[in-house]
Parts: C-alpha cells; sequence; structure tokens
C-alpha cells in the first residue's frame, strides 16, 4: 500500500539511518571535543530526533480514535517543533565555528541574535495552552498563525548564515565552499519539494543529506592532520588563518623552531625526525588545545592563541620558552633529549597581516646570534621582511626577475651624455619592484651577489656589444661591484674572462667599489684595483662622503674617478658648512687629479652651484631616474636629436 504515509514512513526512516551513520562516524573518527563538531552532533541529534517524530506520526495518524496513538501523535508533534526549530540558529552558530568567528562580537548582540529563536520557542512551550502555533481538529494537525513565524525566524537565521558566509567566501577552500553550497541547497530543495508536494515528506531526509555531506567534506579532517602524529598540517594552518581573517578574529601565533633537530640524529642514530613531533607535540597538547597546533615542518611548530586577552597569548610563549630552557623531552620514553628552541610571538594585524606573513614566520631560518628567547613585536618586522626579501632573491634567480636598469650620466660643460650606471632592479611576484637597497645586503649574506653582479656585467657587455650606446656618444658604462666579492681570490681574472667572452673593450666599463668597513685589507683591495686597472677597466670609488674611513688608506687606491655621494651635494645647498664640506673635497680630489662625478642632481640650481665648483660630471634625477634598457634607449636617441 503505496499511499502517502507510507512514503513519509520511507523517507523519515532513512533520514534516522543516515543519521545515525554520521554520529557513528562522528564519534569513530574522535571529532567531538571541537565548537563546530558540538553543534554538528547537536544539529544530528536534532534531525534524527525529527525523523523519529515523524515516524511515530506516520505511525498514528490512522489509529488516531485510539487516546494512546492522539497522545503519541500530540508528543511527537510537541517534540518535533520544539527541537525543529532550533536546527536554522545552531546551523548559523556551526557555520561561525567552521569559518573561524567564535561568536559575535558584544554580548548584547549576542543576545539580541538568540531572541528569534527565544521567541518562537516561548510560543511553541505554551501552545498546548494557546495553541497560536498549531492547533487539532478532528483530532488531525492543522496549522496556525504562530508557525509563520518559524519559517519568519528559520529565514532570518539562514539569511545570517548566507551573508556571513560570503563575507568569508574568498578564504574558504574550493571543497568547503562545494559543501556549503550542496548543504544549502539540499535544504532549500527539501522545504520547496514539500510545499509543492505536501505529501512528499522529504524535509528532513534533505538535511540529513546535507549533513552527510558536512560530514564527508568539513567534519572530516583526514586532509588536515597528519594522522600518525595527530597534529594539524599546513594546509589546514593555511585555511584556519584565513578563516580567523575573513571573520576578522583576534589572535596571536607562537612559532615554536627547534634549531637543533639534528641532536636526534646523535642521540637515535636515526634521522627520524617525526620523533620530535611526537614529543614536543605531546608536550604542546598540555599547553593548548589540539586544534590549535600545526606542524610546519620537522622542527618547526605554531600554536594560535585566540583570546582578546594579550596576556594569555604572551604568558603562554613564556610557559613554552621556560619548558624548552629547563627540562629535556624523553624519546621513545627512554633517552631525554635538551631541545633548543626559539620562540616567537606575534600579534596578527599588528605584528603580521596576512596567512602568507604566517608562513614566512614559520619558514623563516632563525637568524643567527639570537640570544633573546623570544622573539616578538619589533624582532619580527625584520624577520618577517627580511625572509620575504630572501624569498624573491632566490625565486629571482631561478626565475629571472632581475633586470637591468640605467641612469644615464653627464659632461657638465655642454651637460652632454657621457655614460651611464647600470643598476639592478627585482621585478618580485610577490613583492613588487624591489630596490637594491633592500636586496642587496640580503643577496651578499646568502652570498648570492656574485651571481647578481655576474648577471648585471653580461647585461651591460652584451648592450655594449650591440654597439647601440656607442653610437650615442656613450663613453662608459658603470658597473656596481660588492666589496665582499672584490676580495675574493681569482676576482679579476674571474671578471676578466666575462668580458673578454663579449669581446667588449675593457676601457668601455666602469667598476664601482663602495670602500666601507667591509674592506679591513685595504692592501688587498689596493691589489684588485691595480690589477683592474691594468686589464684596461676603470676604476670608481661610489659614495664618496658617506663613510667614515681612514682618507689616505681611501685615496692609496688608485681610482680614476671618485662619485661625491648625493648627501655632501644636498648638505651643501643647506648649510654654509656643507658647502664648505663640498667645496674642499672637490678642491682635495682635483689636486689629486681625479675626475669627480656628482650624484643626487635634481634641480637646475644644483648643476650651477656645481658649474661653479668646476666637477666633469653629473648624474641624477634632473635627467633621468634609472629606467629599463627600451627607456634608455629612448632617453639617448633624444640626447641625440
Ligand atoms: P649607488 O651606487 O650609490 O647608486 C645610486 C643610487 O642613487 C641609485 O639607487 C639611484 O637610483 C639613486 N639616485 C640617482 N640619482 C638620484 C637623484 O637625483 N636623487 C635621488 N634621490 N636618488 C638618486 P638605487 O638604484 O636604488 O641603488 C642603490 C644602491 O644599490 C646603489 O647605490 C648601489 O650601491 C647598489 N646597487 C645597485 N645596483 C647594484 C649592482 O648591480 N650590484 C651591486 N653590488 N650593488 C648595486
Ligand atoms: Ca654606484
Ligand atoms: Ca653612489
Amino acid at each position: 500500500m503505496y499511499d502517502y504515509i507510507s512514503y513519509q514512513f520511507g523517507f523519515d526512516f532513512a533520514a534516522v539511518l543516515i543519521c545515525m551513520g554520521c554520529l557513528f562516524f562522528t564519534f569513530v573518527m574522535g571529532r567531538t571535543d571541537r565548537r563546530q563538531n558540538k553543534f554538528y552532533i547537536m544539529l544530528l541529534g536534532i534531525v534524527m530526533l525529527n525523523a523519529v517524530t515523524e515516524v511515530v506520526c506516520s505511525r498514528a495518524i490512522p489509529r488516531v480514535e485510539k487516546d494512546i496513538w492522539y497522545t503519541c501523535y500530540r508528543v511527537c508533534h510537541y517534540i518535533y517543533f520544539l527541537t525543529h526549530s532550533a536546527i536554522p540558529v545552531i546551523v548559523c552558530f556551526y557555520m561561525m565555528s567552521v569559518t573561524g568567528k567564535m561568536k559575535l562580537d558584544g554580548k548584547f548582540l549576542n543576545m539580541l541574535f538568540v531572541l528569534p529563536f527565544v521567541f518562537t520557542e516561548i510560543l511553541v512551550i505554551f501552545n498546548p495552552l494557546t495553541f497560536w502555533v498549531y492547533t487539532y481538529s478532528d483530532r488531525h494537525f492543522v496549522r496556525s498563525w504562530g508557525e509563520n513565524l518559524i519559517y519568519v525566524q528559520s529565514a532570518f537565521y539562514m539569511l545570517f548564515a548566507m551573508l556571513h558566509l560570503l563575507r568569508v567566501w574568498n578564504a574558504m577552500t574550493q571543497r568547503r565552499k562545494f559543501t556549503i553550497l550542496y548543504f544549502f541547497l539540499m535544504s532549500i530543495a527539501g522545504v520547496v519539494i514539500q510545499a509543492v508536494f505536501a505529501k512528499m515528506k522529504v524535509e528532513i531526509l534533505c538535511e540529513s543529506l546535507g549533513f552527510l555531506g558536512v560530514m564527508l567534506a568539513i567534519e572530516d579532517e583526514d586532509d588536515r592532520v597528519d594522522s600518525d602524529i595527530d597534529i594539524h598540517n599546513r594546509k589546514a594552518l593555511g585555511m584556519d588563518i584565513n578563516s580567523y581573517l575573513a571573520v576578522r578574529q583576534r589572535f596571536h601565533v607562537i612559532c615554536i623552531k627547534i634549531t637543533n633537530a639534528d641532536i636526534i640524529e646523535r642521540v637515535t642514530s636515526s634521522a627520524n625526525t617525526g620523533i620530535i613531533a611526537e614529543s614536543v607535540g605531546a608536550y604542546l597538547k598540555t599547553v593548548v588545545s589540539r586544534h590549535n597546533i600545526y606542524r610546519t615542518s620537522y622542527n618547526t611548530f605554531l600554536m594560535t592563541v585566540v583570546s582578546d586577552d594579550d596576556r594569555r597569548a604572551h604568558d603562554i610563549a613564556e610557559e613554552v620558552s621556560n619548558r624548552f630552557k629547563n627540562e629535556g623531552f624523553a624519546l621513545y620514553d627512554k633517552e631525554v633529549v635538551y631541545f633548543n628552541a626559539v620562540v616567537m610571538l606575534a600579534q596578527i594585524g599588528k605584528d603580521i597581516f596576512t596567512s602568507k606573513d604566517v608562513f614566512y614566520l614559520v619558514d623563516s631560518p632563525v637568524p643567527k646570534g639570537i640570544t633573546k628567547k623570544i622573539l616578538e613585536g619589533e624582532d619580527l618586522g625584520y624577520l618577517i621582511r627580511r625572509v620575504a626579501i630572501e624569498n624573491a632573491v632566490n625565486r629571482g634567480l631561478e626565475d629571472h626577475n632581475f633586470e637591468v636598469y640605467y641612469q644615464p650620466t653627464y659632461y657638465l660643460k655642454g651637460l652632454k651624455i657621457h655614460g651611464a650606471e647600470a643598476l639592478i632592479r627585482l621585478h618580485d611576484p610577490e613583492l613588487g619592484l624591489v630596490f637594491p637597497d633592500d636586496f642587496i645586503p640580503v643577496a651578499e649574506q646568502l652570498d648570492h651577489i656574485d651571481e647578481i653582479d655576474d648577471f648585471v656585467l653580461r647585461n651591460v657587455c652584451e648592450f655594449l656589444k650591440s654597439g647601440i650606446p656607442a653610437a650615442h656618444g656613450i663613453e662608459t658604462i658603470n658597473v656596481n661591484l660588492s666589496v665582499i666579492e672584490c676580495m675574493r681570490p681569482g676576482f679579476v681574472a674571474h671578471i676578466s674572462g666575462i668580458v673578454e667572452d663579449y669581446d667588449v673593450d675593457k676601457k668601455n666599463i666602469t667598476f664601482e667599489i663602495t670602500e666601507s668597513a667591509q674592506a679591513r685589507d685595504y692592501e688587498l683591495l689596493k691589489q684588485v684595483v691595480k690589477e683592474l686597472r691594468k686589464k684596461g677597466f676603470h676604476v670608481a670609488m661610489d659614495d664618496y662622503g658617506t663613510g667614515y674611513s681612514n682618507m689616505q688608506n681611501s685615496f692609496s687606491l688608485d681610482f680614476d674617478l671618485i662619485k661625491i655621494d648625493k648627501s655632501i651635494l644636498w648638505g651643501a645647498e643647506k648649510t654654509e658648512l656643507g658647502e664648505i664640506i663640498l667645496e674642499n673635497s672637490v678642491r682635495m680630489i682635483k689636486q689629486m687629479k681625479k675626475k669627480i662625478l656628482v650624484e643626487g642632481v635634481e634641480t637646475r640650481p644644483q648643476i650651477d652651484l656645481l658649474d661653479r665648483q668646476g666637477v666633469d660630471y653629473l648624474q641624477g634625477f634632473y635627467f633621468s631616474k634609472p629606467v629599463n634598457k627600451e627607456e634608455f634607449l629612448k632617453v639617448i636617441e633624444k640626447e641625440n636629436m
């Protein structure tokens, strides 16, 4: 007999089975201790209960004439209405916890938020007296006006949940997006089908199918957790940080880097670094909930501390740092090893801002010579920027993101073009255009400066080889050298080799060297300059006037050209003392019979000032900023018109 009652029975019974299955797996997987898990279990419980009440009702309808079935029928309705109207508000809370929002901002808002639910709940509680929500006629269920209010209440919460999800939409993974869409579509389909075909009681079935999808894609953590150690992985970290950020949740991250991880190999004579995660992870789980612990590499852990109280994060960092300092960790429950840990504490929105920053923090090598046990605030700004640049330099070398720019230099006499300085630029896909003052020191530390300077030199040689510069009256192109590099054995032979490969005239290249504290071995540097000149190159002293080095030493280096730093020029415009310094520098260098170039010429009065002093060459924004090769060609073509 396929009447509608059997239909209802079948659908609801299926819903009960589905919910039971979901609950079973939720408990088997042990995903029960998070806020989101608790809301999920509540939802499943309610849907299952509702399905059971409908099953009982379907049995009761044909028998309502009997008092016992009629009572059953009424009790079931009562339970159904009391619980089912809670689903939308719990779905809201569930979606918020999944997306990292713990609660609405402000107590008042929170109270206001549950008000519609509380109101309809009161209506239902008093329904046996008022019959405002539903009533009975001839022992059969009949809707009253109050039921519409429950629909309004549901619509309010569903709308809220959707608006919230829209806000965090971009922070969600594809998988979550699809699951949530699926869930809403399924729930809406249930309501619509039941509204159109009153006899198709599929609402509860559709809801349970929706929750089944949620279990498979959101509650299941297989792809977020390294199952062997039961700690969240990088993917989970990225997801969670993005969620927190999207909902503007206030939180701190505490990163723990073990700097002597190689001790494992020495102590256990195996390279099984998983053992670190086991022992350290077990400890960290005693400090914060396991849901806030992530492992990003074999020696790096991260904890998130979600709290409005900044002290709490600080206290935790302190506690962790002390634990590492004072006690060892037992490996395989036997050997005890002491791990050196650097603990970094960063507040999101203050010290670091994006999930990318968090990954810079965890992926950065710990700077050497750290004495502080906890790095925070300003300690980190430097680190993060440095790491960002480090990555950009490495990426740049691999992906060829470096480009040589040229800035023309001019004869003071007649302001005719004389040459150009080659200046390196880094176009990073993440950081944008990076200037050499930012990345040259990093490249020097990473030991990549040779590669970069060679790259510049090759570009310059290629350019010279093309014959274009000579055709436009360019006598020389200046190439910057790092002092560290100059002092390396075999340096002169190396760069001469490059230039000879291109078969360009060495006198068309001027190397610029900034003598600085780095050049402690003057005798060696002197030798290098001499050899370079012997090979036929020109050599210039860069940035005259910026260092405090020994003048006698500096000028004992046999330079062809001295480049006076822009600060000297700008100083001369400002004060009388500055003017004296410029004037006497120029006079002194002239007496040494060296050519003078002044950098940083930006205005016409500066040219007039330098004209009075009688320097040889000028360089600066007044003529042109450093520009790429194409632009540079336009500049020199214009010069020759
Ligand atoms: P530098 O050798 O003193 O280069 C001159 C710097 O002054 C350039 O900065 C240039 O853009 C800037 N400049 C030129 N004229 C003016 C002006 O009129 N006003 C102002 N405000 N600035 C002006 P840039 O390109 O940022 O280079 C910075 C430093 O990076 C260079 O200082 C140089 O020491 C280093 N560098 C650049 N390219 C290379 C390279 O290929 N190898 C090495 N080792 N160092 C390089
Ligand atoms: Ca220079
Ligand atoms: Ca300079």
